[in-house]
């Protein structure tokens, strides 16, 4: 955080209040006096590490930013109505990313099984009710996808009950669409391994009057990609909130068609009639998703571009200073757009295997993740890191590279 930004929290403070922000890196928590200080990850001894790899689940995400962290400790301190909480962030969040509506969901993969709920089923309760059955009921059962956008998360979808049927060409497509199509799905990191592109995709939907659904989870930036799709046609829009957002990593958007998020929220908690209602997300979650929305948005994103990507030059120039190591700086067009590092060496000059310079980064301290490793390569982002660690990173990197020299 920068300084003044600081001044700016410190100054909002109620003097003498019982909170006091505590900073640590870019974080900066308001807590209590008596808590502050206790390590909860030293107490659990969980291993904490600098993030040079990207925005992974499994490394628990982003880092939210301090207005987040504001907004959830804003509104644990009060009740309100769930439902109406959700309307009001809907209509604000609808505005921001030029939708005619959305709702706060437990991430992309939740709003790519509530989106499809809620086509499936309309209004109408009873219908919600007999989901994910839907053999026997007069509801649509089928969900088209290009072969080549198949990746784990489409189980999102098979969780309403319906199957993926899927095509690979414009015509096989057109002969597949039938009065059991409940949705046309289409995955926008890998647009470029299927043959229908995504305007095409939208007017061949709209032709034979089926929904069309785009999951975006770790497409933005470009911050563009939030409003694109809706003026694309696409009826609805499922992103992540936890990746480079940086709201909860519990937490995600559906957006689109006022009509299908009535209808998906028929699927949302409170109501527990349905299969949503797992998918709870709470009222710190939905303020915090909303706030990190805002934030990001309004970030100056060509000053963030800058940013990483003198972090990453900064690293790569300390890797290439090791004989026999080149660096490649590579940017991911459709997803995960960020400036992507890739060193390699020559195996016969620096003799240390990927996964061993992975593993000793990992060991060592501070404890650094990469994003990859391969025989005689690593790959590492820097829009994870806190300002000032990709001097660590890049320290790290050329003590254990010339070590193996
Ligand atoms: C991360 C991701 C998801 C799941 O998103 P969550 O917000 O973690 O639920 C779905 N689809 C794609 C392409 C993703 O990258």
């Amino acid at each position: 955080m920068r300084r003044r930004e600081l001044l700016k929290y410190l100054s909002m403070l109620p003097a003498g209040g019982f909170i006091t922000p505590y900073v640590d890196g870019n974080r900066l928590l308001w807590l209590d006096k008596e808590r502050r200080g206790r390590e909860l990850f030293k107490e659990l001894g969980v291993r904490t590490f600098i993030n040079a790899a990207g925005t992974y689940t499994a490394m628990t995400g982003s880092l939210m930013r301090p207005e987040v962290l504001e907004a959830i400790n804003y509104s644990a301190t009060d009740f309100c109505m769930l439902d109406e909480l959700q309307d009001k962030v809907g209509e604000k969040i609808a505005s921001l990313v030029h939708a005619e509506s959305a709702v706060v969901t437990a991430g992309c993969f939740s709003a790519m099984t509530l989106g499809l709920a809620g086509i499936l089923t309309g209004l109408d309760e009873e219908k919600a009710i007999q989901l994910p059955h839907l053999m026997g009921t007069d509801m649509k059962s089928e969900v088209i996808c290009q072969k080549g956008h198949e990746i784990v998360y489409t189980h999102a979808l098979k969780n309403t009950g319906c199957k993926i049927v899927m095509v690979e060409t414009r015509e096989e497509l057109e002969q597949t669409i039938n009065e059991r199509t409940a949705l046309m799905f289409f995955l926008n990191v890998q647009a470029d391994k299927g043959s229908i592109m995504h305007e095409e995709w939208v007017s061949i939907a709209k032709k034979h009057g089926v929904p069309t659904m785009i999951d975006i989870a770790a497409d933005v930036p470009p911050v563009s990609n939030l409003w694109k799709f809706h003026e694309m046609g696409f009826d609805l829009v499922c992103v992540s909130g936890g990746k480079a957002i940086r709201g909860p990593q519990s937490a995600g958007l559906l957006m689109g068609k006022k009509n299908f998020i009535q209808a998906a929220r028929l699927h949302m908690p409170p109501r527990g009639f349905n299969i949503g209602r797992g998918m709870k997300v709470n009222k710190e979650e939905i303020l915090g998703m909303y706030v990190a929305l805002e934030k990001f948005i309004n970030l100056d994103h060509q000053q963030e571009w800058n940013l990483q990507q003198a972090q990453i030059d900064l690293i790569a120039t300390a890797a290439q200073a090791v004989e026999g190591v080149t660096t490649e700086v590579k940017v991911p067009p459709l997803g995960n757009v960020t400036p992507t590092l890739y060193i390699h060496w020559n195996a016969e000059k620096v003799k240390i295997s990927g996964k061993e310079l992975q593993q000793r980064l990992r060991n060592g301290t501070p404890s650094i993740e990469v994003g990859g490793a391969e025989d005689t390569s690593l790959i590492l982002t820097a829009w994870m890191l806190k300002p000032g660690q990709e001097k660590v990173v890049a320290k790290r990197l050329r003590e254990e590279l010339s070590t193996a020299v």
